[in-house]
């Protein structure tokens, strides 16, 4: 029994298996941890560090004798054969196949924006995005232009689904609270941070009235939301949007981040042209009732990876429970078959919405607990809180989690601000000298070093001081 990638499906199926002696797992996956992706935003903005929320997969299931874990990149699957094909170019045999190995965000085509507004989805994404917000406030700190530096103080987000609209919550935060006595040059408060979403409200698949209350809490953290308004051009220095009439915006941005769409991994789109399976228009696999791939009953497709019954007009959202409750059938189904008993459907049981807005807010959709699964602000919070620390994986990293979250609410800090990676810092351009003006005497100064700042600017808190600084 073959389990490709271990996320939320496939970890919770290897689980579930774990304590059938009838049954050999193997576990493979492109990265040696599971991550837990509900809190890779609070990596992204450095209020927790990898470690916090990532554990091994060897570590998770060490217990489980009859579990293997690999790591290796599925790149291909020989259905006939019943082999999955890896990118080292060896193969993995399998009598059962859980494909579970998620999706990750699309560009509409456009894969080269990639380069300039990466999307959240790993952590190395997260570690990419905190560099390169800490760098654009450090950039900011030594422009000595007006406009270069709104550029850098300009963040755009793509996107107001729940990752979008938790990253511009997070940002505004760190603009408004957590940075605003860190540097001498700028004022972070000033901090422009623009939510885009194409759709008319922010959390398009919650009810309009939260949809309502995030966009009013995110105003409240200082973020613009722009609904129905489409990016349709980006690169290192702007986003490009049209609004619903048709107009079109240009607007200077250094930082983009991408947060809209989805597409599936590229073996999902394998097993898609190896079964002849039917797939969505994000290439998700459209499974039976079971789960299994049309004309493969051998083969199970889950979570992110498929589109997996629910309501008549709705499928399963693309959610950690999703994965969770897909892995689990998957487990059943391959018990009840070694039982010789019947396979039955897929039941999703929605356990509701969560989405967190800054520090201490954010809105909750939770039907089965009636009114009170209504929630904004503190409460919505707080149910939020307790829904992540019960779902993350390891006891440790949830007794470290607490604790670096109850130390980040006494200071208003976010401890893990470090830039790392490279480059550390792009080369700050030296203003134009104004038109007319005598070509400047002696040596220019290094780079970086601003002669002085005219007036008071947005964005500029102390520009007298910048000279003195610097000098
Ligand atoms: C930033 C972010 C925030 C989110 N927040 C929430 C939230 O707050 N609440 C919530 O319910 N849901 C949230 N989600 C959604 C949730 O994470 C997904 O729905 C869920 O992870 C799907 O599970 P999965 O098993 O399909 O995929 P994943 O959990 O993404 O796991 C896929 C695994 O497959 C591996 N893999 C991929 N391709 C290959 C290959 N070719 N070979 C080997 N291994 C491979 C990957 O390394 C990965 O480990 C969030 C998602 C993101 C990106």
């Amino acid at each position: 029994m073959l389990i490709v990638g271990g996320g939320f499906g496939g970890l919770y199926a290897a689980r579930a298996l774990g304590n059938d002696d009838r049954v050999e797992v193997t576990l493979v996956d492109r990265r040696n941890h599971h991550l837990f992706t509900p809190l890779l935003y609070q990596v992204a903005t450095g209020a927790l560090s990898p470690g916090d929320i990532a554990q091994p997969l060897r570590s998770i299931l060490r217990k489980q004798q009859n579990t293997t874990v690999l790591l290796g990149e599925a790149v291909g699957l020989d259905a006939a054969r019943r082999e999955v094909r890896l990118a080292d170019g060896g193969t993995l045999p399998y009598d059962s196949l859980i494909i579970a190995a998620g999706a990750r965000f699309s560009y509409f085509g456009n894969d080269g924006w990639a380069r300039d507004a990466p999307g959240l989805k790993s952590l190395d994404d997260a570690l990419e995005i905190r560099r390169r917000i800490l760098i654009a406030f450090e950039a900011a700190e030594r422009e000595g232009e007006e406009a270069r530096r709104a550029e850098w103080m300009t963040f755009v987000i793509v996107g107001g689904g729940p990752t979008g609209v938790e990253l511009a919550g997070a940002l505004g935060e760190i603009a408004r609270d957590t940075l605003r006595r860190d540097f001498r040059s700028i004022d972070t408060s000033h901090t422009r941070i623009l939510l885009v979403e194409a759709m008319d409200r922010v959390l398009p698949t919650y009810p309009k009235d939260r949809s309502r209350s995030a966009q009013r809490q995110l105003e409240r953290l200082g973020a613009i939301v722009r609904t129905g308004t489409k990016v349709v051009a980006l690169d290192d220095r702007s986003v490009t949007v049209e609004l619903a009439g048709g107009a079109q915006e240009r607007i200077p941005a250094r930082t983009v981040l991408w947060a809209a769409g989805i597409l599936v991994s590229a073996f999902v789109a394998e097993v898609a042209r190896a079964t002849g399976a039917p797939t969505d228009r994000s290439g998700r696999l459209l499974v039976e009732p079971d789960l299994t791939v049309p004309g493969h009953p051998e083969i199970f497709a889950i979570a992110d990876a498929a589109v997996m019954p629910w309501k008549k007009d709705r499928p399963v959202p693309g959610v950690a429970q999703g994965g969770i409750q897909g892995g689990r059938h998957a487990a059943r189904a391959i018990r009840a078959r070694l039982d010789g008993q019947p396979v039955k459907p897929f039941s999703y049981s929605n356990r509701g919405d969560v989405a967190v807005i800054g520090r201490l807010a954010g809105v909750t959709d939770i039907p089965w607990l009636g009114p009170l699964g209504r929630q904004s602000g503190f409460a919505a919070w707080l149910l939020w809180l307790g829904i992540h620390l019960v779902y993350l994986i390891g006891f440790a990293n949830r007794i470290v989690v607490i604790v670096r979250w109850a130390w980040s609410f006494l200071t208003h800090g976010r401890g893990s601000r470090l830039i790392t990676g490279q480059p550390v810092l792009p080369p700050i351009e030296e203003p134009e000298p104004p038109t007319g003006a005598p070509p400047p005497s002696g040596p220019p100064p290094p780079t970086g070093r601003k002669a002085s700042r005219s007036a008071d600017t947005p964005g500029s808190s102390h520009a007298g001081r910048a000279s003195t600084r610097h000098d």
